[in-house]
């Protein structure tokens, strides 16, 4: 079958592997028929993520149609259009029982901190994903949930990652009616976070970003305000002087540690070290964020130990909330939010790309060009 190739740092390739098997009773194979690709595949295009290795195929958001079952899988049938969550979960450990599904022990009992992700490398159980055209689906029972037959497609492979990241940002932030919620990125993560902020009753919405077309994006489909940081000698006093100097209620990083944070690197008047390990989005929301406010943390972080300014955290205090989202979760609730036309997350698709492509598709993504918000791999 054909399968995305992870071959090092910024290099990829569409290649023929073996199809996968069944390797226990509770699994099932899947068809895939849309795989996008996330910001936090970047993290490992970039060779920021410990144990990414070669040979591997990533993609942990798709949707497809079930080919095979293990004896023991009873919730799905062959023929199954299925969305699938990007946590592999057991749905049985501790966690998965206190709805802790991104944390799950059973499917990655090794690791220090996170959960099974599909195609997220060895720190992350291993597993592959499905930007391929058949992916192996542990516990088959848990995650794969049938997609409604009203539900257009583009929203089901929405819903396996950046809506519910998205949704979780801005619960974690414990929005309350009439709060000021700044979002740091205006990528589909950023741009779903703002959506969903006014889900949760806030009463301005502010997006942070230096890609102005993602900002002319955002504006338009969260109806909010965005800036450019490119255009500011500093975002944390920008975010002050618009807050009547209080600072904002919740600041969300819809970032993470990226060395494509390097954006800072030009901006005039600051001269904040950049490496990996650099937290800028985080610094920022931590230093806006009032006193006693929350800061809600959904950027993935790739290196252990990042630089975080964590005087102020104390000083001010802060309280910071992060996970990955756990997708299985919320999925009722948001598809509740889809049909009832509360959320439209098929809108942020920008490129439509063929599987034997995904090169183009990742180089396209990771350097936005062509005003690139969301690719997804059609195998
Ligand atoms: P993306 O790369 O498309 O978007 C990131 C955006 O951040 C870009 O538009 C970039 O210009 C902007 N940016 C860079 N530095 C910035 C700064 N200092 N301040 C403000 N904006 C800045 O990625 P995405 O798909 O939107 O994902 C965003 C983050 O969310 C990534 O770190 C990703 O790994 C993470 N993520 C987390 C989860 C989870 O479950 N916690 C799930 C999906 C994605
Ligand atoms: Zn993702």
């Amino acid at each position: 079958m054909l399968a995305m190739n992870y071959r090092g740092p910024f290099r990829v390739r569409a290649d023929h592997k073996p199809y996968p098997e069944l390797l226990h009773p509770s699994d099932a194979i899947v068809r895939v028929t849309r795989s996008c690709i996330c910001g936090s595949d970047l993290h490992l295009y970039h060779g920021l993520v410990p144990d990414t290795r070669v040979g591997m195929t990533f993609g942990h958001e798709f949707i497809g149609v079930v080919e095979e079952i293990g004896s023991s899988v009873e919730k799905l049938k062959v023929g199954d259009n299925v969305i699938v969550p990007f946590n592999v979960a057991c749905g049985n450990c501790t966690f998965c029982k206190q709805g802790l599904f991104g944390n799950c022990h059973e499917s990655n009992p090794q690791a220090t901190a996170v959960g099974g992700i599909f195609g997220y490398s060895h720190t992350a159980g291993g597993y592959d994903g499905g930007q391929a055209e058949f992916v192996r689906v542990p516990y088959a029972d848990v995650g794969p949930t049938v997609i409604p037959d009203w539900m257009d497609h583009d929203d089901a492979v929405l819903l396996t990652d950046v809506v519910p990241t998205g949704y979780q940002a801005a619960e974690m932030g414990g929005i309350k009616k009439g709060d000021t919620v700044v979002v740091f990125g205006a990528g589909p993560v950023g741009i779903l976070a703002a959506k969903c902020a006014w889900l949760f009753g806030a009463g301005r919405v502010i997006v942070i970003d230096h890609l102005e077309y993602r900002l002319d994006f955002v504006r338009n489909y969260a109806q909010c305000e965005a800036y450019n940081f490119r255009s500011m000698e500093d975002p944390v006093l920008f975010i002050k002087k618009t807050t009547d100097w209080f600072g904002a209620d919740v600041c969300i990083d819809a970032v993470g540690g990226d060395a494509a944070g390097s954006a800072l690197q030009t901006i005039t008047g600051r001269k904040l070290m950049l490496q990996a390990g650099s937290a800028t989005a985080l610094h920022w929301a931590i230093n806006s964020v009032k006193k006693g406010g929350i800061v809600s943390i959904v950027g993935v972080y790739g290196p252990t130990d990042n630089l975080v300014p964590i005087g102020n955290v104390v000083n001010k205090g802060i309280t910071i909330r992060a996970n990955q989202a756990s997708v299985k979760r919320l999925l009722p609730r948001l598809i509740d939010h889809i049909q009832a036309g509360r959320l439209n997350p098929k809108g942020i698709i920008t490129h439509r790309v063929p599987l034997e492509e995904v090169s183009d598709a990742y180089h396209i993504f990771s350097a936005k060009r062509d005003n690139c918000i969301k690719p997804v791999l059609i195998p």
